[in-house]
């Protein structure tokens, strides 16, 4: 990875020969400019560089098209070339034949580049051809993210490179921001639930990292520990372990600290205090409607939430507070079932251990990355099961399945009509991924895609009625 960032990102189109590399060149390099472009004439050939503009965004090629020729001499030469403009380029992006379909070459070419570490996007060339439908579909299963599909020869498609550009050098920058694994957890809670006694049950376990040493108070080094090789960090640290007077507006006050805080988080912790059930009016507590909207912010940020009911050493009727509390989770959050729930006592230091490795399991399950081979599988399979209802008649069909990120894991179902899934069968969907890829409690996205954003519609010609 590049170490400065220059404002013209430098892009290499890459990929085997006749896929239509020089045909895009031609067309996105600024032609006042190309004079610029030099090639030494002769056996030694370098690479040649063109500033390239598509819509408002300006780039720089690598171009590596006259280094390809199919006789051995040049080969070494060519493939030392190549190479080294990958390892100068910004962004890849990696040509493939739409026309032809995707190549072994192609694949190897794929994953060679994946090595480089550097963003990395396919292109289908020739999309105005009818197979380059598969190929897109080829193209996907590569797992290198949405292709694009366009048709340089025909100036079709070309300006999508514009966003894709963006997005991918503007995710670098953020990529160089994210390099640290921590695990970021928050605890939120109604006051008095016990945050501040868990935050300090915690810190007196020996799994603690960082401690308190000369000069520094605790509350300036952070609260980190470490679980199993996950360092885990409470954002917040400050908020959760201050006091706070039980008032109204103070408590509408923690609401705004709370949600501050998941939002910085990768995982939130919500402490209930258990003490607060009362048999005679089982649905007013422990989880009562200021945790339930709390808990319900959570889950629309996408983050993964684990709940801990405290205070079990005095609490009373434990059997039915767990069962009322379950039921009232599960009501209130709807679709998420099985968010893990632990009783402790965090005055005594009890059943405290446990919490750690449950928001690490959370975390890596919320990281989970599935391969779109599997899911395209599982489609198959969930759909053959109980196929999609037909609206008025006509018929849905869900064609292909991708995850398209994680954290939340977010998944893009392509369909001929997206807007005609029903409620129901999205929920047996993601009842069904949740139970096939075992992401319990984790907030799940489906998308349903199809129209632009469909990778069979990048032509014109595409039909929606099959
Ligand atoms: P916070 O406002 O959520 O940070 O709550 P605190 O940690 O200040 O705790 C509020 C009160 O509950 C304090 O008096 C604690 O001693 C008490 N408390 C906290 N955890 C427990 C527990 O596990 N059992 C019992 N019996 N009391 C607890």
């Amino acid at each position: 990875m590049s170490t400065t960032k220059h404002t013209r990102p430098l892009v290499v189109i890459t990929g085997r020969p006749n896929v239509g590399k020089s045909t895009l060149f031609n067309l996105i390099v600024e032609k006042e400019k190309k004079a610029i472009v030099h090639e030494t004439a002769g056996v030694t050939r370098d690479k040649r560089y063109a500033p390239a503009q598509v819509g408002d965004t300006q780039f720089t090629l690598i171009d590596t098209a006259g280094l390809e020729r199919e006789d051995d001499d040049m080969k070494q030469r060519m493939n030392a070339l190549t190479e080294s403009a990958w390892d100068e380029a910004d962004i890849i992006l990696l040509m493939v034949d739409g026309k032809a379909g995707l190549l072994p070459v192609d694949v190897s070419l794929a994953r060679e580049l994946q090595k480089t570490g550097k963003p990395l996007r396919v292109i289908v060339n020739k999309t105005d051809v009818n197979v380059a439908d598969d190929t897109m579909n080829e193209a996907y299963q590569l797992g290198l993210g949405d292709p694009i599909g366009l048709s340089a020869a025909h100036n079709n498609g070309v300006y999508q490179l514009e966003e894709l550009i963006h997005e991918l050098w503007d995710g670098e920058e953020e990529g160089v921001e994210k390099q640290d694994t921590h695990l970021r957890m928050a605890i939120i809670g109604r006051p008095n639930a016990g945050k501040s006694t868990l935050v300090n049950a915690l810190l007196e376990d020996e799994r603690m990292l960082t401690g308190p040493t000369a000069g520094l108070t605790r509350e300036s080094v952070g609260s980190i520990w470490e679980v199993d090789g996950q360092v885990i960090e409470l954002v917040d640290t400050a908020g959760v372990r201050r006091k706070s007077r039980v008032t109204e507006e103070l408590e509408q006050m923690s609401v705004t600290q709370a949600l501050r805080a998941v939002e910085k988080a990768d995982v939130t912790v919500l402490v209930l205090d258990g003490t607060t059930f009362d048999p005679e009016r089982p649905t007013d507590g422990p989880f009562e409607r200021q945790d339930a909207i709390l808990a319900g912010r959570v889950i629309e940020m996408g983050k993964p939430l684990v709940v801990v009911l405290n205070k079990w050493d005095a609490a009373e009727e434990k059997e039915l507070c767990l069962k009322e509390t379950r039921l009232q989770l599960e009501e209130s959050l709807g679709q998420l079932k099985d968010i893990p729930m632990i009783q402790v006592s965090a005055l005594r230091g009890k059943n405290v251990e446990r919490l750690l490795p449950i928001v690490k399991k959370q975390h890596e399950i919320w990281k989970t990355e599935m391969t779109t081979a599997v899911l395209n599988r599982f489609l198959e399979d969930v759909v053959e099961h109980r196929p999609p209802p037909s609206d008025k008649g006509r018929y849905v069909k869900l064609k292909f399945m991708s995850q398209v990120s994680t954290c939340p894991p977010t998944f893009a179902i392509w369909c001929n009509r997206p807007d005609a899934v029903q409620g129901s069968y999205q929920r047996y969907l993601l009842n069904q991924l949740r139970e096939a890829f075992e992401l319990p409690g984790i907030p799940i996205r489906l998308l349903f895609k199809g129209g632009g954003d469909n990778p069979y519609a990048n032509r014109k010609t595409t039909k929606h009625d099959d």
